[in-house]
């Protein structure tokens, strides 16, 4: 079997290396030099738009998959005439623009936050009328990391807002005064059927992912089955094959679905050592058409971004329990390098150690920043 990959960052890496144990070969596109998935895979240098590199990976390949969204849709067109394109193009244009994610929640019942699409400064006004302040303002298109948004905090934020991000098309979104965010990673198979990884705590600071725990503290059955309730409608509506990231904000018990990510996640990362099977074979074994494998929890696990820059290896595998993942990129700020998982083995150390590890990270974080 062969699987080909359009990017090569860190997510690619992880699927090609979950693709060499069950024996898949793996062939990706990046236009980047340093690509991170080199060291596991088979490059083929060209920007996403080269529809004859695309030929090429097509012609190469039994089925083709994406690590990022926003695939250019040309691409995704092309690809699908030639070779299966897993998850299908549906889910790309579905969750490039906000406006067509929030509204596919809305039809499938699915609880978001109140939304109105803003096209000029003038819907701006009309739309914080509809949904009231505070309330966030998020450019439809190309927007991850906290990048391509504004919360509107008063009336005062409200002029100028619109320009700010570009006077490009938005979404302008109510304020969630959510208690926490979750995200439920999901796996559908070619046959329909679904598996569950535990939901995740996921902690972000400016928009990032930082840290996530998993299985989420204080879980109860109601709230997983109406997360995975949830899940379900969004795969079988976009005939899913693959991993899913659903995420979510809980609020008095209650869920609202922020976004989702048609491929594996950030917040997934934990699933490696965590897990029975990871989220990267599991993609791997959804779009290849093999049986899905358990997505249960071995222990309570933490995963953290090494931000900006990595703390010292050895030092970090000095903390007992811990794993660090590297994705071979130089320091930058903020960029993600690397994650280090670590599991609660039982023993009643492993909040001290969560928190040598949060303290050896935001060193080497603020050591890079801007
Ligand atoms: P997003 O790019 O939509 O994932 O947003 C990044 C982060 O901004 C989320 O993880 C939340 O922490 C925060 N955020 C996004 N949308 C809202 C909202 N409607 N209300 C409150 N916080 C939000």
């Amino acid at each position: 079997m062969k699987v080909g990959i359009l990017g090569g960052g860190q997510l690619a890496q992880m699927l090609a290396q979950a693709g060499n144990a069950l024996g898949v070969e793996t062939t990706f596109v990046d236009p980047g030099k340093n690509a991170p998935a080199a060291r596991y895979a088979t490059q083929i240098r060209a920007a996403y738009d080269d529809l004859d590199a695309l030929a090429q990976l097509a012609a190469s390949v039994d089925v083709v998959t994406y690590e990022f969204e926003n695939v250019p849709e040309i691409a995704a067109t092309m690809l699908a005439k030639h070779v299966h394109l897993r998850p299908l193009p549906i889910a790309l244009s579905t969750s490039q623009d906000r406006l067509t994610e929030k509204t596919m929640f809305a039809s499938l019942g699915i609880p978001t936050a109140p939304f109105q699409p803003v096209a000029s400064a003038a819907d701006l006004e009309a739309a914080v009328r509809a949904v009231g302040l505070p309330a966030v303002l998020k450019t439809r298109r190309m927007g991850y990391d906290g990048k391509g948004q504004l919360v509107l905090r008063g009336a005062a934020d409200v002029p100028g807002a619109f320009e700010k991000l570009g006077s490009v098309p938005c979404i302008l979104e109510g304020f969630v005064r959510f208690e926490r965010e979750l995200s439920l990673v999901c796996v559908r198979g070619r046959d329909g059927e679904t598996r569950f990884y535990p939901l995740t705590q996921t902690i972000h600071e400016g928009g990032i992912l930082r840290m996530t725990v998993s299985p989420a503290p204080r879980l109860d059955d109601e709230l997983t089955k109406k997360a995975q309730e949830y899940g379900e409608r969004v795969l079988r509506h976009l005939y899913y094959v693959g991993v899913l990231a659903l995420e979510l904000f809980e609020e008095s018990g209650n869920l609202r679905a922020n976004e989702i990510a048609p491929r594996v996640h950030n917040s997934g990362h934990w699933t490696i050592e965590g897990a029975h099977t990871s989220q990267f074979e599991n993609h791997m074994r959804a779009i290849a058409e093999m049986p899905l494998g358990d997505t249960g929890a071995k222990a309570t696990t933490v995963s953290i971004n090494l931000l900006g820059d990595s703390p010292a290896l050895e030092e970090m595998n000095a903390v007992v329990g811990a794993h660090a993942h590297l994705y071979g990129k130089t320091a930058a700020p903020l960029r993600k390098v690397g994650h280090v998982t670590i599991l609660d083995d039982g023993s009643g150390a492993f909040d001290e150690r969560v928190e040598r590890l949060r303290d050896l990270v935001a060193r080497a974080t603020a050591a890079v920043s801007a």
